[in-house]
């Protein structure tokens, strides 16, 4: 099931970047792997795919210890500052940043690792009192102020668009991360390397394809229903 589902989410890339004239290499598909097993996730590894999503960090140094240490890991939930330490050594991309004091603590853990850290700044794009990340005008003074973090880069920027019965309604949200992500570009910070787009999840990611993403997070659509309380 799960390499059907893999094939089938790559052949609706495909056609979602044929469609738009967008390079398919330009878009990662990141697996969400939160509540998954270790021997799911190495199906997929050994069907080629290296970068993986979690939300929690208990859960995602555990399978990091037992999984290839050429996978990408990736932090994609609320991230608390008291656990940067355990993920600092290892995690390949940090893609829910949404305060100073977090972005500190993992410039702190990156030095301490010896190690550039690769962040992206959470964007809460339709002002849900519910979600974490930043307000799209809170950015450039918020790139300023981590500009004294020399471990860490801001590669980007992530969104959860809100949940929607019609994903269609979430174009509106997606188009105003893309020209974010390309103001921000523009303006040729020295302590940005703007190169990432994270948005669109399984009900909605071609959506976020065709507007601009380069990574899109899918759980659901590849490994099925998520069960929290195995
Ligand atoms: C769980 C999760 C996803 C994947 O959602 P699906 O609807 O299962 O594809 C994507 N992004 C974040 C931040 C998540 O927590």
């Amino acid at each position: 099931m799960l390499k059907k589902n893999y094939e089938q989410i790559l052949d609706k890339i495909d056609n979602t970047c044929n469609s738009t004239n967008i390079p398919n290499s330009s878009v990662t598909l990141l697996a969400v792997s939160k509540t998954r097993t270790v021997e799911e996730i190495r199906i997929l590894y050994d069907l080629g795919v290296r970068d993986f999503g979690e939300n929690q960090v208990q859960e995602l140094v555990k399978k990091y210890e037992l999984l290839p240490k050429d996978i990408r890991w990736h932090m994609i939930g609320h991230l608390q500052r008291n656990k940067v330490k355990y993920i600092a050594p290892f995690i390949h991309c940090i893609h829910s940043v949404d305060s100073i004091r977090l972005a500190a603590e993992i410039n702190k853990y990156a030095i301490k690792n010896n190690r550039i850290i690769s962040v992206l700044i959470e964007i809460n794009i339709a002002n849900e009192s519910s979600k974490f990340g930043l307000d799209i005008k809170e950015v450039p003074d918020f790139l300023d102020e981590i500009h004294v973090s020399k471990n860490i880069i801001s590669n980007g920027f992530m969104t959860v668009a809100p949940y929607t019965q019609s994903p269609e309604d979430n174009r509106e949200y997606f188009k105003k991360m893309y020209k974010l992500y390309i103001d921000i570009q523009n303006e040729n910070r020295d302590n940005v390397n703007i190169s990432v787009l994270s948005m669109g999840m399984s009900d909605d990611y071609q959506i976020a394809i065709e507007e601009g993403a380069t990574i899109i997070r899918v759980g659901t659509e590849l490994f099925g229903q998520r069960n929290y309380i195995r």
